[in-house]
């Protein structure tokens, strides 16, 4: 039997934390496609609706294959309650809806996810939650823009596209020092590379659509951090307001926990060498991945991370039209914003994913026109620095 009490390894934990077998006796976890569940009588009915008895009583509330994903994630977050959500919207949604209330201010990084900013700036602006948003490695903007009305620090590290890495422990202690949250979107590097929580921060928000399932087949997301604030606010939130995880959805991203350890140690790898390579190319102004020495803060990316991820950028002296007939120019990689996926992916971050903001704010956030974006895959490497040289030679 797994006791998730002994002290297993990553690989371990994402491979077998979590698993009830049913009396059928089957090694791979099953899908309970139901929405509720039967009760033995009326009194064990009324014993689950008023939670004196424990156990199943609609998939809103739990699934036991959500409950799989959750306790499997859980523990290679190292959090005590895990709570999966219909996206990873929904998980930013739960978190601040669950522990922020009206007049709670926020302070987040620059740079994070577009939605997420949107989310902040035009829906939760109109419940009374004000955000104001600061440059990710500047402590001393963190802490400038701290008022007394502010609850919740939020971050994205390393940063998508531009890979800048925030110090989460030192955030983490400014945080608690003026009675903050710190919550980290780990989507990026999930647990496998990057575990926010051991580094003091007590909510980790993450996208499962990406490196969790790791394949692009599903939309999903999950809140991890304490019994108190996860367990039971953003737990309470996401059973009565209801954007709960469908179960096939979390079984294909158990399924993707089993691998999560040795595919992110991979997209890692052909990462490195592809940033390294491209820093090679005559025609490249620089390269933007936190694996690499020339990286500002490579030396906190080595501390915090085991693993540099996926994720790189790169920048063309010619501008969009250079950075187009690049993107162009490759024959196999995918021209999608995605990432996370075994599939090498490319897109232009400029007409894309920052393609709304107004130029000025794009300069600001450092997303110039010659900016090209790649989520390095599975692929064998030298095959995605091949193809990447035919964006090369399109590009001129
Ligand atoms: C994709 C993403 C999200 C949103 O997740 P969805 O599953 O698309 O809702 C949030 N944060 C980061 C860093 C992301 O990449």
């Amino acid at each position: 039997m797994y006791d998730d009490s002994e002290n297993y390894g990553l690989s371990t934990r994402g491979i077998r934390a979590g698993q009830v077998r049913t009396a059928e006796g089957e090694q791979s976890e099953p899908v309970f496609t139901t929405s509720s569940f039967v009760f033995d009588s009326a009194a064990q009915a009324a014993a689950r609706f008023s939670g004196a008895e424990p156990g199943n009583v609609y998939s809103r509330f739990t699934n036991p294959t959500v409950r799989t994903f959750e306790e499997r994630l859980a523990a290679l977050e190292g959090g005590e309650r895990a709570v999966a959500t219909a996206s990873g919207m929904a998980a930013i949604l739960a978190t601040c809806s669950a522990l922020l209330e009206c007049g709670g201010h926020i302070v987040a990084s620059n740079g994070i996810f577009g939605s997420t900013a949107l989310l902040f700036n035009n829906y939760l602006s109109r419940f009374g939650m004000k955000t104001d948003f600061v440059p990710l490695t500047d402590l001393s903007a963190w802490e400038a823009a701290i008022r007394p009305e502010t609850r919740m620090l939020f971050l994205e590290t390393p940063s998508n596209p531009l890979a800048e890495v925030a110090d989460i422990a030192a955030l983490a202690e400014l945080a608690h020092d003026r009675g903050c949250l710190l919550v980290v979107d780990n989507t990026v590097c999930t647990p496998a590379l990057q575990r926010p929580l051991s580094l003091g921060a007590d909510v980790v928000v993450l996208s499962a659509t990406k490196y969790l399932d790791g394949q692009g087949r599903c939309v999903g997301g999950a809140v991890v951090g304490s019994g108190a604030l996860v367990g039971e606010k953003v737990y309470g939130f996401m059973r009565t307001a209801g954007p709960c995880l469908s179960p096939f959805n979390a079984w294909v991203f158990l399924k993707g926990l089993e691998t999560l350890q040795v595919r992110m140690q991979a997209h890692s790898h052909n990462a490195l060498r592809v940033a390294s390579w491209l820093e090679t190319r005559p025609g490249v102004e620089r390269v933007y991945y936190s694996g690499l020495e020339s990286h500002p803060q490579h030396a906190l990316a080595r501390r915090q991370q085991g693993g540099f991820g996926g994720l790189l950028a790169f920048e063309l002296a010619g501008g969009r039209e250079q950075a187009w007939r690049f993107i162009d120019g490759v024959r196999f990689i995918s021209i999608t914003a995605n990432l996370g996926d075994a599939k090498t992916m490319i897109t232009h971050p400029a007409t894309t994913t920052h393609g709304r903001l107004t130029p000025e704010a794009r300069a600001a956030a450092g997303i110039r026109d010659g900016l090209v974006r790649i989520a390095v895959g599975l692929e064998n490497v030298e095959d995605i620095i091949a193809d990447l040289e035919h964006g090369f030679r399109a590009a001129g």
